[in-house]
């Protein structure tokens, strides 16, 4: 048998996966929450603080101009990895910032009883913030409904597209269901609404190859830290003319053009909307974490994945106390599960003892939760850095971990 993904050799990379948690080796399976971080970031980060660190765009010194090119050097990795222009990626502080960076931009031009479609899967990140709109500016939102297997029902979506849908806000891949949405084919059929298309790629763009300009999207929202990268950064792609049409989101340094006691104008995108020093370490940190991932080879991570969650599937074959939420097909590595008769909560504290980390609760996405009838779930999610030896030690202390119910 071949070995397509050396996943030794990923580990190592991985400081963190050497510890040990309650006297048991670190199972870490909570990667779709944030996932590690390999040396390639850490150590970018500590140099640039060791070597080479100022304030961005503003410096005549030759520090200033280091870290000005590291910063915009990690938008072109940024911008390469999605296939966008430099211009058309703006760092936010997360994915759930770039959201409400375009929630508030599009809600300017927004009128009462305007449409925005969201669906019953989003994380709460995209849906509080069109919440915000429909507060403040009277717009209506429509919920996708999601079928028993975890899908976007596709019917139910094209009889809610109307002449008053102006933005259609969807997540490219569920946090909690596991599910990778048809995008193209979602985009394609809102724009014919002559709708405005922002997916939602927080968990996608971790296990996918994206490519902004074939979706077609005209934005797509995500985060650093759960791409390897570190926290406190976040990425919007928009198209060049939709970010050019879209207004600021905060004011102050950096994002304007000139500043006088009677008017303002403003940067060109992206700057316009990066007010303010920037998250200048985490965007190298993040353009490290690119770097890194681009030398792997990204189909053997996602078999490798999809290996591990089938392998778990396997090994709780026949589990009649278990009930899994979200059997979409080809749906990625995460496993959102409920165990009869134990809160998610004590089932993620046990596994705890086991050295295995899991996530339990709403995972920010009550409406979903409603939608299966749960108050909350526990969920595995495997990154490429889990093994087969793991997903086996997960099968054998969930097994014990019901016993306790049972
Ligand atoms: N959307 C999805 C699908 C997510 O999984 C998350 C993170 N849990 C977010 C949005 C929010 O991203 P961030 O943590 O970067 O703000």
């Amino acid at each position: 048998m071949s070995v397509a993904f050396d996943v030794e050799a990923v580990r190592a990379e991985f400081p963190i996966l050497q510890r040990e948690v309650n006297g048991k080796p670190l199972v870490y399976l909570d990667s779709a929450a944030s996932a590690q971080k390999p040396r390639a970031v850490i150590e970018a980060m500590t140099r640039a603080m060791e070597h080479s660190y100022a304030n961005v765009h503003r410096g005549l010194h030759t520090l200033a101009n280091e870290t000005t090119d590291a910063y915009e050097a990690a938008r072109r990795k940024t911008a390469a990895f999605i296939g966008a222009a430099e211009t058309e990626v703006v760092f936010t502080k997360g994915g759930t910032e770039a959201i409400n960076l375009v929630a508030s931009g599009l809600g300017a031009g927004l009128h009462p009883g305007d449409e925005i479609v969201l669906s019953e899967m989003e994380h709460h990140a995209n849906i509080v913030p069109w919440h915000f709109l429909r507060e403040r500016k009277g717009v209506v939102l429509k919920f996708v409904p999601v079928t028993d297997d975890g899908q976007l029902d596709l019917e139910a979506f094209q009889r809610l597209l109307g002449p008053k849908t102006r933005v259609v806000a969807l997540s490219h891949m569920s946090n909690v269901l596991g599910t990778i949405n048809p995008a193209m084919e979602l985009t394609r059929m809102a724009h014919e609404a002559g709708a405005v298309v922002l997916l939602d790629g927080c968990q996608a763009v971790v296990h996918k190859p994206v490519d902004v300009k074939a979706l077609d999207v005209d934005f797509y929202a995500f985060s650093g830290h759960k791409l390897y990268g570190p926290t406190g950064i976040g990425i919007l792609y928009g198209k060049a003319e939709r970010l050019a049409a879209l207004p600021p989101y905060q004011g102050g340094g950096e994002m304007i053009g000139t500043v006088t006691v009677d008017e303002i104008t403003y940067a060109d995108p992206p700057h316009r909307f990066e007010a303010g020093t920037p998250p200048i370490l985490e965007a190298i940190g993040l353009g490290a974490a690119i770097d890194w991932l681009s030398g792997l080879d990204r189909t053997a991570i996602s078999a490798h994945e999809h290996r591990l969650y089938e392998r778990v599937r396997e090994g709780l074959n026949g589990a009649n106390w278990l009930k899994v939420i979200g059997d979409a097909p080809g749906k990625g590595a995460i496993l959102s599960f409920t165990v009869e008769g134990a809160h998610a909560h004590d089932v993620a504290q046990i596994l705890d003892r086991y050295g295995i980390a899991v996530r339990a609760g709403t995972h920010c996405a009550e409406p979903l939760m409603r939608r299966f009838g749960v108050t909350s779930s526990a969920r595995a999610s495997f990154a490429l850095y889990n093994t087969e030896a793991e997903a086996d030690a997960f099968v054998d202390a969930l097994t014990k971990t019901q016993a306790f119910f049972a």
